[in-house]
């Protein structure tokens, strides 16, 4: 039921543009046989899905028959990273384009402190514009921006190169479409309620408007529950949570008008892959003489683990919905005849509830102890030493720390030794590390594979941006306290169910082959500048050219 109602959308939204395939052109056609010789393909695809971890693609591998099972016969890295430490969403999808880590990209986190801001709570969201009069972090209450982000994307490169190529970037969040798009996109854009949105006081295209409307009546539908592939039938069992109800046995049905359960559910994917390909259309992009670029932010996976967990029947059926869409959008890209070349990847992994995780050989995964909220922390420590509060400002128990700026140089030394020795003794916490220390690591040039605990926090740490210290939990400690409907787990940690993505290439004509030695997603944007041409100084990317041609031939210039 869901897979015909899904495709419904698609066509729905497709039809809005003219329906004629573009002739394959002589200059333009896929290849029969890439090689060394074979000019640049005209459109690179980058696909970043939200929470798909290199353990869902190697769990759900063998289902796959769509657009997964498409890229899985391409140039394969199961084992690509996200090999900084803070595993969030807006730092894993500014690594994706620009070939940096977080700590270059300046996007540590999703959230991070700065204290000399005027807004009460010190608190900037990655992609806001925080200088904009009124605005807060909260949700739809900030200005989005690309501002923070320090360093240049594919996209801009390839509009530096060249200022006839296209930049379309269409995401289900914000910061996946602005961490990914760039400071230079022709078109940047992103789900709301009321269907696509892009920056405060920009006007999206006519087709972008019809894409946005044609969502906005899907999701004011009611959608009735899904039927279970038979494939599922073994993730189907119900988990109960802390503050009651239970996830496990979902099926997607929702109330028309229900915006967070449209998000958590394929259907969301379908609207974004739909309004990539009415946007493709409408600018002829990989149909002029340059190469375009086409970024596409699939942000279910990520809501339906964070909602549901990895291994119930919910993400079951979101992956092999996904591969399904993806390739539904592919079959609608080979009939233009274009020559393209896909990249997928995720911005992190993700790991299961710990409910779950009990009940499948996991005894100790546990939920985070409320002691170490930082609020609660930083309270105990200001009563106890006689300091001003707020004393500490941190988005959650563990990550960048940082201490009030209120403090005379005694007292953020007693604070600081306070509760560094607090932290250190909770049973939960691995480890606490310094800014000051960070700040004299240097950055591994290692595999990300064999990454110690401080090449990866050194890899998220920008001295402008990071906390005066940070707390690393012990692996399989989940920071959410308790379990409610809507909210069951989730990534960020060091660790690597969170740090390990699958990186996918795929090409027409190219030959297929794996290489499951450690790969980075700051590899990404050498390799495929490489494929198009486009120049880059290696001085200032963290990332290598991953050599897409197998045998002695290479992609890499
Ligand atoms: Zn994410």
């Amino acid at each position: 039921m869901l897979a015909t109602a899904a495709k419904i959308t698609l066509a729905a939204l497709l039809s809005i543009t003219a329906t004629g395939a573009v002739l394959a052109q002589s200059s333009g056609a896929p290849p029969a046989k890439v090689t060394a010789a074979t000019p640049a393909p005209k459109l690179v695809v980058v696909i970043a899905v939200d929470q798909f971890s290199a353990d869902l693609f190697a769990e759900y591998r063998s289902h796959f028959t769509g657009g997964l099972a498409r890229l899985a016969s391409g140039v394969v890295f199961p084992a690509g990273y996200q090999s900084h430490a803070a595993t969030e969403t807006c730092p894993g999808h500014s690594t994706i384009l620009t070939g940096n880590h977080p700590a270059h990209t300046g996007i540590i986190a999703n959230n991070y402190f700065d204290l000399s801001v005027s807004r009460d709570d010190k608190r900037v969201y990655c992609a806001e514009d925080e200088t904009v009069a009124g605005t807060t972090s909260g949700s739809g209450k900030y200005a989005p921006s690309v501002n923070h982000l320090l360093v240049p994307t594919l996209g801009d490169l390839m509009k530096a190169a060249n200022p006839k190529a296209q930049v379309v970037s269409v995401a289900g969040k914000d910061r996946a479409a602005i961490m990914m798009g760039g400071h230079k996109a022709d078109e940047l854009m992103w789900l709301v309620p009321t269907g696509l949105t892009g920056y405060r006081g920009t006007t999206l295209s006519p087709t972008a408007q019809q894409a946005g409307t044609a969502i906005a009546a899907a999701i004011a539908q009611p959608r009735p529950a899904a039927t279970l592939p038979a494939d599922c039938a073994s993730h189907d069992i119900a988990i109960p949570l802390d503050k009651g109800g239970s996830v496990g046995t979902g099926r997607f049905q929702r109330d028309g008008g229900d915006f967070r359960r449209f998000m958590a559910s394929p259907e969301a994917d379908g609207a974004v892959l739909a309004a990539g390909a009415a946007l493709r259309q409408a600018r002829g992009l990989g149909e002029g003489d340059t190469t375009d670029l086409l970024i596409l932010g699939l942000s279910a996976t990520d809501y339906v683990g964070h909602s549901t967990g990895t291994e119930g029947s919910e993400m079951c059926m979101q992956m092999l919905a996904l591969d399904r869409e993806l390739g539904d959008f592919f079959a609608r890209l080979d009939a233009t005849g274009i020559d393209y070349v896909v990249a997928l990847t995720a911005d992190h992994g993700g790991h299961d509830l710990p409910e779950r995780n009990r009940q499948n050989a996991w005894p100790a995964a546990e939920r985070v102890d409320k002691a170490l909220d930082p609020d609660a922390m930083g309270k105990a420590v200001a009563e106890k030493l006689g300091l001003p509060q707020p004393l500490l400002y941190s988005d959650g128990p563990f990550g960048d720390m940082y201490l009030s700026k209120a403090l005379t140089p005694p007292q953020r030394k007693a604070a600081m030794t306070e509760l560094l020795a607090r932290y250190r003794a909770h049973p939960q916490v691995e480890a606490v590390v310094t800014g000051e220390e960070l700040a004299k690591y240097p950055i591994s040039k290692r595999s990300p594979d064999v990454w110690n605990l401080m090449d990866k926090l050194r890899a998220s740490y920008n001295p402008q941006r990071s906390g005066d210290f940070l707390v690393v939990l012990k692996p399989r400690v989940t920071p959410i306290p308790e379990s409610g409907m809507g909210y069951v787990a989730t990534h960020g940690s060091v660790w690597d169910y969170d740090r390990r993505v699958p990186i996918l290439f795929w090409r027409k004509g190219l030959t297929g082959f794996e290489q499951p030695n450690a790969v980075m997603t700051v590899d990404i944007l050498p390799t495929l500048a490489s494929v198009i041409g486009v120049p880059l100084d290696a001085g200032k990317i963290d990332g290598r050219c991953l050599d897409l041609l197998s045998g002695p031939e290479s992609s890499c210039r």
